[in-house]
């Protein structure tokens, strides 16, 4: 049920050259494909038929129409019949939403015995498709071409890609990041250009001061509080320590809950869809003042839960991650495997199987837990406020999985896309914090030396379940660059692609 708001649709190119009778039929195809794509359950997104547009007029009417529909992520189209692209000009100087040119073709295997001209009119995407390509290359329209019969599992895997991304790319358009706090002082990579991220992205970035979550943390009441950490009780493992309300650590994740609460209801109330936070500006500073008003430390476990509600998140202020971990969890929802907003941490040198550790102080987010979470209370030394506090703690799922960053270099926004292999960790004893351990592809040497090569952060987005050809279809979106680190990298190739996009976005200026 995530996708539905959202519906993406179809315009079948055509012309009147055959008569009216031709257009029928291809309408009746069209049709037919259609309810054929949304009938093959391949398809998150329900595609909507919207006619065949055979003129110019109707072409600019049918794009017009689709960027004013609030519904309406994208459009795919396809020419049953050869459709002079002159025609599409207008259109697609109009159109504002994701574009899919499905190469497809109502028949299947040529009917060698009986095929005649009146057959052949009504199959031509073979060369209409062509000429609608030219013209959308020579436009320089950015938009995904799936080739394949419409009855295809792999041709409907490749749209059901396009969906899902035109639908976080949908999402992101009126996406609102609160930032509590700045950035981490004197952190280049997460911080950037919000201008320039807003104009591209779509995503908006507020600072919002602590002080404000903190009148709604004054509104939260006590049986709220007692009502969820009642829920944390079923939902995760817990000592006797924490299941004892007279201890310490009970009133550790009580007020973790209330910190939760606080932060779930200015989200709300805001109507934003992620957040950041930094251990620098957590309220009120001195916790021993009897007027306090403050969190008592970073609010790691709210992190963690609200981002597997959906809301973007990024440690030390780091707003790109935020959204773009939005998208990830967006992209990734109904999948099953999971998603979650990473640090690199700790290198593990160990021959061809070295990895490396992701985590963060507290913020891993429970959907990629192997097994049902640890809920506990430890000492975080690090801050303004240097205290007990809650958090989960887990490992992940061994699995294969990808990851992604988006950085700026000053002339233009760099998708960094990383696959990874998650393999089994060894138990943390001293280390009380969620963690995945993985192999960057294809090894730690070439995958971290890449990774390095191209800019990127600590902080990455991480999903098992969503691949590259996703980040593809997203950069091609956002009109943004995008280098990818595969089993296949090398080095000096990756170099070179470095320097070649550093000259093709040079001289491109309408991508920088
Ligand atoms: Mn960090």
């Amino acid at each position: 049920m995530a996708f539905e708001n959202h519906e993406v649709w179809w315009v079948t190119g055509a012309q009147l050259l055959y008569g009216g009778d031709a257009v029928v039929v291809v309408d009746s195809h069209s049709k037919e494909m259609v309810d054929g794509l949304n009938a093959s359950g391949n398809l998150p997104v329900k595609v909507v038929y919207k006619g065949t547009a055979n003129s110019s007029k109707e072409v600019e009417a049918v794009m017009k129409a689709a960027n004013n529909d609030e519904k309406c992520i994208g459009v795919i189209t396809w020419m049953h019949t050869f459709s002079p692209a002159k025609m599409w000009i207008k259109g697609l100087q109009q159109l504002k939403k994701p574009l899919l040119h499905f190469h497809t073709q109502h028949n299947a295997e040529i009917p060698w015995d009986t095929m005649d001209m009146d057959f052949m009119n009504l199959n031509q995407s073979a060369h209409g498709d062509r000429e609608f390509g030219h013209i959308c290359t020579r436009m320089r329209i950015r938009r995904k071409v799936v080739v394949g019969h419409w009855k295809d599992a792999e041709a409907q895997r490749k749209i059901a890609i396009w969906q899902r991304v035109a639908a976080a790319w949908a999402d992101a358009q009126d996406m609102l990041i609160l930032r509590f706090g700045d950035q981490m002082n004197n952190v280049a990579v997460t911080d950037g250009d919000k201008v320039e991220a807003e104009q591209r992205m779509g995503y908006h970035v507020d600072y919002t001061p602590v002080s404000e979550l903190m009148e709604y943390w004054k509104q939260i009441k006590d049986a709220d509080v007692d009502a969820l950490v009642e829920e944390y009780h079923q939902l995760y493992t817990c000592s006797e320590e924490i299941l004892d309300p007279s201890t310490e650590a009970a009133k550790k994740v009580w007020n973790a809950a209330k910190a939760e609460l606080a932060l779930r209801a200015i989200l709300k109330d805001k109507g934003a869809k992620g957040f950041t936070t930094n251990f620098d500006d957590l309220g009120t500073n001195d916790i021993n003042d009897p007027m306090f008003v403050g969190l008592d430390q970073i609010p790691g476990l709210a992190s963690q839960r609200l981002m597997a509600e959906g809301y973007g998140f990024g440690a030390e202020g780091d707003w790109k991650s935020a959204a773009l971990y939005r998208t990830v969890w967006y992209m990734n929802q109904g999948m099953t495997k999971g998603c979650s907003f990473v640090e690199d941490y700790t290198l593990n040198f160990d021959g061809a199987n070295s990895s490396i550790l992701q985590s963060h102080m507290l913020e891993i987010c429970p959907m990629i837990a192997a097994s049902k979470p640890s809920l506990e209370v430890h000492f975080l030394g690090i801050g303004i406020r240097k205290q007990m506090t809650a958090r989960l703690v887990f490992t992940s799922k061994v699995g294969s999985g990808c990851t992604a960053t988006v950085v700026d270099l000053g002339n233009r926004f760099r998708l960094i896309v990383n696959d990874v292999e998650c393999i089994e960790p060894k138990p943390l004893p001293k280390l009380p914090v969620a963690s995945a351990l993985w192999i960057p592809m294809p090894n730690l040497e070439i995958g971290a030396g890449a990774w390095i090569l191209a800019g990127g952060t600590h902080h990455s987005c991480f999903s098992y379940d969503l691949t590259a050809e996703y980040w593809e279809d997203y950069a091609e979106m956002a009109g943004i660059e995008m280098v990818y680190i595969s089993k296949d990298t090398t080095i000096s190739e990756f170099k070179q692609q470095l320097r070649n996009n550093e000259v093709y976005y040079m001289l491109n200026k309408a991508l920088c």
